[in-house]
């Protein structure tokens, strides 16, 4: 099975369209959601774009702040506590990479945790990991809707993280270890220190992906039947493509899907999950929420 993530975004997106439209009905205002973003960096520019034309294709009241690579810290802090006390505006997303004069984990620090859509302060990370309810980070959260969705449970499965970032690898061990009904999994992560990350991969019934190397993962890592989340997205050359590049993941796609019982392709597998997931925040932090 190809699990399709650009078809199950597009129908979390669909229900969060129709739970906004009733939302507006009922409350007379839209919930909203402002974005800052710092900088020039083009794939921040694509992500914020794509985020933006989501709010407004679902009804969402937005607005993106686009701010020179120079601004400073301080400028960053006042536009957070602005939007924080801004009773419009319910969700706010600072894209990173910040530029490096600017310390990243201050900004996280300073949105409003009420505000934390995408579930990167410490307050929502420490939520999580306690199994209260909270904001999850999106690109997790949006795996855990893939795997719920594809009607792949994870209770009781060796899950195989391979990665330990705080926005993919540490977060989605921490989700699918949870004793909830879509979780309940057994856990290992496996990074750089591991000498032989093939005697890992191979013990996994999920083996969830988020490495950023291409191709780090073969067929010859893992066992039958084995279930595939690629959170990869690496650009590599390619003579044969339109601009000379192409995206893959960190998973040989096509040497592991002979072997694998379902498999996410990239693109079109977790990758756009992330920004659907992203709108399902936003509406909860307004106060609305889909069935
Ligand atoms: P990251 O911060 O670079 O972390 C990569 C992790 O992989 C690190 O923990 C690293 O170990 C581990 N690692 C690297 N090479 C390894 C190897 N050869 N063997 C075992 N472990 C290895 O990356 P990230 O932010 O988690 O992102 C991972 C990938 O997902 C990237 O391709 C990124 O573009 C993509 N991504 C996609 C989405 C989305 O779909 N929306 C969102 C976020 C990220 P150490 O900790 O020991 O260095």
């Amino acid at each position: 099975m190809i699990i399709d993530g650009k078809k199950i975004s597009q129908e979390i997106k669909q229900e969060v369209k129709q739970a906004t439209a009733i939302f507006r009905k009922e409350r007379g205002y839209a919930p909203g959601l402002a974005f800052i973003l710092v900088g020039e960096n083009p794939a921040s520019q694509s992500y914020v774009n794509s985020k933006g034309k989501a709010c407004e294709e679902i009804g969402f009241h937005s607005v993106t702040e686009r701010v020179p690579a120079t601004t400073t810290e301080a400028e960053v802090l006042a536009m957070i506590d602005r939007f924080n006390k801004d009773e419009r505006i319910h969700g706010i997303l600072v894209q990173l990479p910040l530029p490096k004069h600017i310390n990243e984990q201050k900004v996280i620090e300073a949105i409003a945790p009420a505000k934390d859509v995408d579930g990167f302060h410490p307050m929502s990370v420490g939520k999580m990991m306690i199994g209260l309810e909270t904001f999850l980070p999106c690109t997790p959260y949006g795996i855990v809707e893939l795997l719920k969705r594809s009607g792949i449970d994870p209770s009781g499965k060796h899950v195989v993280v391979v990665g330990r970032s705080n926005i993919v690898g540490k977060p989605i061990a921490n989700m699918l270890v949870q004793k909830k009904p879509w979780a309940n999994a057994i856990v290992t992560i496996a990074h750089t220190a591991a000498k032989d990350i093939a005697a890992y991969t191979k013990q996994a019934d999920i083996l969830i992906a988020a490495v950023g190397v291409p191709f780090a993962i073969t067929k010859e890592m893992l066992k039958p039947g084995v279930v595939v989340i690629d959170v990869g997205i690496n650009r590599i050359e390619d003579a044969a493509a339109k601009n000379g590049s192409r995206l893959v993941g960190d998973v040989d796609f096509e040497g592991v899907k002979e072997i694998a019982s379902a498999i996410t392709p990239v693109p079109g597998g977790v990758g756009p999950m992330t920004i659907a997931m992203l709108m399902v925040n936003t509406l909860r932090a307004a106060g609305g929420r889909i069935s």
